[in-house]
């Protein structure tokens, strides 16, 4: 790289952050012992294993692994480059960035990509620009006032119109210099087939731009003017920037406040998120189609405990609230179901209600999921026909044999059995049933469970030469003068290859003058792997103050440790030779090392 920020300029911004700070804009951190833990970004968990130490300024995650400093934290989670990364942070510090002449998005970022994010950044401007000041616009700025649309919510949602031309935004940008074929692969216009000219993909619509996790516009969501013309709503195509199934409408915006409250409320399209918005609910955002996917799931849970599901209380909104209420439980998190009276979408309830009846009667006076599910079965029954009341019956029982807790539990059957007068201890016994039949299907993924985990647990098992090498590297990283001793002690002498690489950074970071600093010293480290490794073992607990028997204990093992392995094969050998100088020698050899090993105890 010819363009770099100045290594002292770096080391400034990594010592006036705070992980802690940086940390917490992502995942919710709670203070334990003299870490902070938290549900790991990285992999999904239901448990925090994921650990934070502000002393040493380093995360590590016992889970899958991951870990490091800062830079490395933001670099991985918003898939940034390292100099993305730090001018990401400088900006959180009083340090200024001095100006690199190549933007490093050129170097950076495919030029694929490049053009995607300029396209969509050139077209977002043009679209907003044409609704809020240009004759063009006026009818669909009357529309949007009519429908209650502010300037602020407009500016806000970088919300546009695209006129009913086939050509107006495909012009703009070719005399922009895009090129027709790299705004037909990121889904900005379409390819004629008779002579493969563009032409513009969006007419005549009120154009929301779908930002990703940074912010960036990245595709379009178009909604039709004209009640009469299909398809009411048109999205940008799917693509390998813009999958809907990663990303939820707003999210960039609403994290923040989602974290904060430690609660989101979710919404099924966008003109919902924008109306609830201005309503005073800024935590919402949107999924961008019916069904939620995990990772979508995994977003929310990252930032909060518990979700909002807020639908259209039709019969497809019902049903999409109860499948995406089953996904995010999965993904470890609370859910409760906010109730639109019957025929409502949010959108049209604010509009009719108002905004304070929205906040008060609708998103505050949600309801149990239980309860959402117990209204969605009564629907099209007539509970008072027996048939249909057994039916009901069965089904709640369904339900309340997921429930984990036995008071939950039991708190449902008491309703069930007031409701339609039947004896609670009959409705106990289906229960139990229906929960022994789940039990066995538990039981058994349980035990896979074990099985792989042991698997796992085996390999982490560490013989204790590797766990010598992996203490001794763990003392280096966390004090300057144990480095210096064990410099002199065994130097090159570490057999295994990752720990090998370790020392010899190491011994070169303090050599350079540089005291006691994991942070700064994983900054060095080019390799991820090496980093992961150097951030678990710096995060570690160690007693630095080990008296000089202990340290010779582990040196003697270090230094032993090539005679033990010669002397393991050997004893081999003789086992298999038949030749009888060749045994002599071996034998020899053998009575060698062990009189060497005697001397050494
Ligand atoms: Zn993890």
């Amino acid at each position: 790289m010819s363009e770099r920020i100045p290594e002292e300029t770096i080391e400034e911004i990594r010592s006036s952050l705070d992980i802690v700070d940086v940390i917490s804009e992502y995942v919710q951190l709670k203070k334990q012992g003299r870490n902070f833990i938290g549900l790991c970004p990285f992999h999904g968990e239901k448990t925090p294993s994921f650990s934070v130490s502000q002393d040493k300024q380093l995360y590590h995650c016992f889970g899958c692994g991951a870990g490091g400093n800062a830079f490395s934290f933001v670099m991985e989670y918003d898939g940034l480059s390292f100099i993305e990364a730090v001018q990401k942070l400088a900006p959180k510090t009083n340090v200024t960035l001095p100006e690199l002449s190549i933007p490093v998005n050129k170097s950076e970022v495919s030029d694929e990509w490049k053009h995607w994010y300029d396209g969509h950044d050139l077209a977002a401007k043009l679209y907003h620009h044409i609704l809020t000041s240009s004759p063009e616009g006026k009818k669909a700025r009357e529309y949007l006032r009519k429908r209650g649309f502010t300037k602020t919510m407009i500016d806000e949602f970088q919300i546009g119109y695209s006129p009913d031309s086939w050509s107006f935004l495909s012009d703009f940008l070719l005399k922009r210099g895009l090129k027709a074929e790299d705004m037909a692969n990121c889904g900005l216009v379409g390819l004629r087939e008779s002579d493969g000219k563009p032409f513009d993909r969006f007419r005549d619509r009120i154009m929301f731009p779908i930002w990703d996790k940074q912010g960036k516009v990245i595709a379009f969501g178009g909604r039709i003017l004209d009640p009469d013309s299909e398809p009411k709503y048109l999205n940008s195509p799917d693509s390998e920037v813009f999958n809907k199934g990663n990303l939820l409408y707003y999210f960039h915006g609403a994290r923040p406040k989602m974290k904060k409250k430690n609660e989101a409320v979710l919404f099924e399209g966008y003109i919902d998120v924008i109306s609830a918005h201005r309503a005073g609910i800024d935590y919402g955002v949107g999924a961008l189609g019916t069904a939620l996917t995990e990772s979508q799931a995994k977003m929310l849970r990252r930032n909060v405990d518990r979700v909002i599901l807020c639908y259209d209380s039709d019969n497809a909104g019902m049903q999409a609230t109860w499948k995406n209420a089953e996904i995010l439980q999965k993904a470890g998190l609370e859910v409760v179901v906010a109730n639109l009276p019957e025929g409502y979408d949010p959108d049209d309830y604010i509009r009719e209600q108002g905004a304070d009846r929205f906040v008060h009667d609708v998103i505050n006076r949600h309801q149990t999921l239980m309860a959402f599910k117990s209204s969605f079965l009564k629907r099209g029954k007539n509970v008072s026909t027996e048939a249909d009341r057994l039916l009901y019956m069965e089904q709640m029982l369904k339900e309340i044999a997921k429930l984990p807790k036995a008071l939950e539990r039991d708190f449902y059957i008491k309703q069930l059995s007031d409701d339609f007068s039947v004896s609670p201890e009959v409705l106990k016994h289906e229960l139990s049933e229906l929960m022994a039949k789940k039990e066995k299907t538990v039981r058994k993924e349980a035990y896979k469970e074990i099985q792989s985990r042991t698997v796992a647990s085996a390999k982490k098992m560490f013989d204790a030469h590797e766990a010598a090498e992996r203490h001794l590297i763990t003392l280096m990283l966390q004090s300057r003068s144990i480095a210096e001793e064990i410099e002199k002690e065994i130097g090159a002498n570490f057999q295994l290859e990752e720990y090998q690489a370790l020392a010899a950074l190491l011994y070169s970071f303090y050599g350079e003058g540089y005291d006691t600093n994991p942070s700064s010293f994983l900054e060095r480290l080019e390799d991820p792997s090496l980093r992961k490794l150097a951030a678990e073992l710096a995060m570690k607990q160690v007693n630095l103050d080990l008296s000089e028997q202990e340290l010779h204990d582990y040196f003697k093992h270090i230094r032993l440790y090539p005679l033990k392995q010669e002397l393991k094969e050997l004893r081999v050998q003789l086992d298999q030779v038949k030749e009888i100088d060749e045994r002599m020698s071996i034998a020899n050899r053998i009575l060698a090392i062990q009189l060497q090993l005697k001397k050494a105890k």
